[in-house]
């Protein structure tokens, strides 16, 4: 089986689908791997790094893709990507099919088959091809350093002879994969950290790590299937902004993470919040892609406004592309062999993970 491994287009995407070091892996388990000319450079891996472990570099994109049996990406395939893949031939990369029609309708008219790593079920069976979770657990500590790089204050107590620094109090909103990490790193950089989630499970999670949890009374319009939140109503909105505004407003830093697959991120700071916090105070929004949680971000700017900086980055993996890529290139290579073999496909239709993260098969779109 011929995999290939294309260089990311998207704009300021700075990883790669496959490491060196897992090319090696899948080399050894009898894969043959073909790199298109530098697509390791933005995330250090320079092309002699992939020939070393015996993988191939081709400058030809379209021979490339042409030439494929899996295509191997981080970011969606595009249009003109997809045209040159040979029927039959597979597409793994991230997707998110129902916000993406124009792709997965493409991959269905060239008959390609389509897996989404965003789709993959997040069972414990799977955890090792979660490449939601490995990459939003390192967002989650990037966002804290990026917060505390436009924080003008320190983040731990520190008694000096000049007197005493107060710890930083950083609120943090959205207690998933990413949410978590930022709560562990935070506090290991010394802040008081409080955090607030509607799933009820997250309150012994976050004070397992040292959070004081924001009790918010739930109410009847919280929807939760399979651990995500999958809808709230505008009322109880409304009741949660009232009663986190006061932390807000005294937090120092304010990461947002909540989300809500399928909808657009729940509105958490309208500006009345944000007029009212610290003057210098920071809000890293890391929902900002799916319409943010501050009604202040805006989507790959940092702003200041009400003397408040608001950061909108929308792809905080990409800013750590020597772990994200290194993470990334594990879980894809698990599900691929979970896939196939280097003599070819071995995949059940009907099995939990295949099914649940196949989009387009056989010229028809699945989900
Ligand atoms: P996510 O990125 O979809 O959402 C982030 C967080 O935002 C969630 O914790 C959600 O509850 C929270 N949120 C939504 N609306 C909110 C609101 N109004 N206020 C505050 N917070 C709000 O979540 P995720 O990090 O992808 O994790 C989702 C679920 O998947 C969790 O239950 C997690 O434990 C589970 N998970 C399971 C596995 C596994 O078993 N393999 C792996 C990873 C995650």
């Amino acid at each position: 089986v011929k995999l290939a491994v294309i260089k990311e287009t998207k704009p300021f995407e700075r990883r790669v689908a496959l490491t060196p070091d897992v090319c090696k892996q899948l080399i050894q388990a009898g894969f043959e791997c073909i790199i298109e000319k530098d697509a390791g450079k933005s995330s250090y891996f320079e092309d002699t790094s992939f020939t070393s472990v015996g993988a191939s570099i081709e400058t030809n994109k379209s021979a490339l893709l042409s030439s494929a049996d899996v295509v191997l990406k981080v970011n969606p395939l595009t249009v003109e990507e997809i045209s040159h893949l040979k029927k039959g031939a597979v597409a793994i990369s991230f997707m998110y099919a129902a916000t993406n029609q124009e792709m997965v309708e493409a991959a269905a008219k060239q008959s390609i088959s389509a897996f989404s790593v965003d789709a993959i079920p997040r069972i414990s069976r799977a955890q090792k091809m979660d490449a939601l979770s490995s990459q939003a657990n390192l967002a989650g500590y990037k966002s804290v350093i990026i917060g505390a790089y436009h924080l003008g204050k320190i983040f731990p107590l520190l008694m000096t002879a000049a007197g005493t620094i107060k710890p930083a109090k950083i609120v943090i909103m959205g207690a998933g994969v990413a949410g978590l990490q930022a709560i562990a790193t935070a506090k290991r950089l010394g802040a008081v950290v409080e955090v607030s989630d509607i799933r009820p499970e997250t309150k012994e999670q976050v004070e397992s790590l040292g959070g004081k949890f924001i009790e918010v009374k739930g109410d009847d319009s919280i929807k939760i299937e399979g651990g995500y939140v999958k809808g709230v109503s505008e009322d109880f909105l409304k009741k949660q902004q009232e009663v986190i505004a006061k932390h807000i407003c005294e937090a120092d830093l304010v990461i947002t993470t909540a989300l809500i697959p399928g909808k657009k991120a729940p509105m958490l700071i309208p500006e009345d919040v944000v007029k009212n916090m610290k003057f210098g105070s920071v809000v890293v929004d890391m929902a900002v892609e799916q319409g943010g949680n501050c009604a202040c971000s805006e989507f790959g700017k940092t702003v200041e406004k009400h003397g408040v900086t608001i950061v909108g980055e929308p792809n905080i993996p990409s800013l750590l592309p020597l772990n994200a890529s290194e993470l990334y290139a594990k879980n894809i290579a698990t599900f691929l062999t979970h896939l196939a073999t280097k003599d070819g496909f071995k995949w059940e239709l009907d099995e939990e993970i295949t099914k649940g993260s196949l989009i387009v098969h056989n010229g028809s779109i699945l989900k």
